[in-house]
């Protein structure tokens, strides 16, 4: 896998020893590669935004969001994605462009969108109807216009894991695709004096490796395009495709951004002819596919049980507080013991983690050399996306810090979590 390589039976990350990274640094730990994440950018940027000019990428913070990655993409020129309050925060703390920040979530607070209306960001995406009063009163409050994106259910079925499709008609995200709803919405935001209608932002599912989910939606949301232009004679901007391209976890096969936007952009420009509109800009919210295979988690071998006739347990020293896909979506992942890379693999053991819950496994079935034994490194691959971000305490463990790796140069880009910072909001009721 990308970066990756294997020198004298040790595994090498963005030119580091993983086995010295766990040394030096501790484990568990997440380690992003640089160079890896500047190589999805730069394809974003031939295959998509340099191809199609004026088209622009919103990077979906959601899949791996610190301020060192939000400075990384500001340096690349890139757009963000929001969908919190937080996610916004962190990107005030390194003065990230607030043109360039798009702002998405199916409920998103008053105060949320104060803050965001108060930062002046780029695009609302607006995804149901009381959201519009709440951000008029805070375009009211700051004398601001803000431009609007609205986001539609284009009710089709992509094929992935049921926990993120987000595009069928049955789904909390979006705004439904009937009549006597959408268009009353439209027509609020185009008679508003403080919002600016932009255009309709869709986003179907995650983990994708076909198109035609993304065209058949393209073909719904140009249909009411065209409507929008009938009924209120308002041209559409912008369309915003959303995310979810899919990247290897174990034996996907990766598609080159230009699979999913070369026949979307060529359905885009023809739709927009029969219409009789300018072809819209074009933007889309790539997380995954940006950092997933950017990021690997390093682990300690602990207790090792073996259960006679039936399993062997191989136990590290983190588990699903760092990586909860696994338990959330039956995520499948690839482990390599990186102090003994290239040793053969004789053995099929169940790697688990150290919380209490039975469910905690990283991978069921892996294959190791059956030399591994307790104080050895594994690496789990392709964790840089949804690891981190959807980290948690449970069981009081700290939150693993994350190492930024760059041809041969390491650094902390997040602190690992101390039990003190675990507990500093903690506090005694004086009636106890
Ligand atoms: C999650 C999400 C994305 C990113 O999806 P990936 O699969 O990580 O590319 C983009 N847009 C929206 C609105 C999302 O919710």
């Amino acid at each position: 896998m990308n970066n990756l390589e294997i020198r004298d039976n040790r595994l090498y990350f963005d030119g580091c020893d993983t086995t010295e990274l766990a040394e030096k640094f501790g484990t568990p730990v997440y380690v992003m590669s640089y160079s890896e994440i500047m190589r999805r950018i730069n394809e974003l940027k031939e295959q998509f935004t340099e191809k199609y000019p004026s088209s622009r990428i919103a990077y979906a913070s959601k899949a791996f969001c610190t301020t060192g990655m939000y400075e990384i993409l500001k340096k690349a020129g890139a757009c963000i994605d929001v969908v919190s309050g937080g996610e916004l925060y962190a990107a005030q703390q390194v003065d990230f462009p607030a043109e360039c920040v798009e702002f998405n979530g199916n409920n998103k607070l008053p105060e949320e969108i104060d803050q965001a209306v108060s930062y002046g960001v780029g695009r609302i995406i607006l995804d149901g109807l009381q959201e519009i009063e709440l951000i008029e009163a805070a375009c009211k409050k700051y004398q601001k216009k803000m431009n609007i994106m609205v986001r539609i259910t284009p009710g089709v079925a992509a094929s992935t894991h049921d926990y993120i499709v987000t595009g069928k008609k049955d789904s909390k995200f979006g705004i439904p695709l009937v009549e006597e709803i959408f268009l009353p919405v439209i027509e609020q935001v185009v008679d508003s004096e403080y919002l600016e209608f932009v255009g309709l932002h869709m986003h179907i599912g995650s983990q994708l490796f076909e198109n035609d989910a993304y065209l058949q939606a393209l073909d719904v949301l140009m249909d009411w395009v065209a409507r929008i232009k009938d009924e209120f004679n308002v041209t559409v901007k912008e369309v915003n495709f959303g995310g979810g391209y899919g990247v290897t976890y174990t034996d996907e096969e990766r598609k080159p951004y230009s699979f999913f936007m070369d026949p979307m952009m060529e359905r885009l420009q023809k739709r927009s002819e029969e219409i009789g509109i300018p072809c819209p800009v074009a933007v889309i919210e790539p997380g995954r596919s940006v950092v997933a295979e950017a990021g690997i988690t390093l682990y300690k071998v602990g207790q090792i049980k073996e259960i006679p006739g039936v399993r062997k347990y191989v136990s590290v020293d983190g588990g699903m507080g760092d990586n909860i896909r696994v338990a959330l979506y039956q995520a499948e992942y690839k482990g390599i013991v990186a102090n003994k890379a290239e040793e053969p693999l004789e053995e099929t053991v169940s790697l688990c983690g150290k919380y209490c819950e039975s469910g905690d496994i990283l991978i069921p079935e892996m294959k190791i050399p059956s030399s591994v034994e307790q104080g050895d490194i594994i690496a789990v691959l392709s964790t840089g996306a949804y690891g981190y971000t959807m980290a948690s305490n449970y069981n009081n463990n700290p939150i693993p810090g994350v190492v930024l790796v760059k041809e041969g140069k390491a650094a902390w880009m997040v602190k690992p979590q101390t039990y003190d910072q675990i507990i500093q909001n903690h506090v005694i009721p004086d009636f106890i």
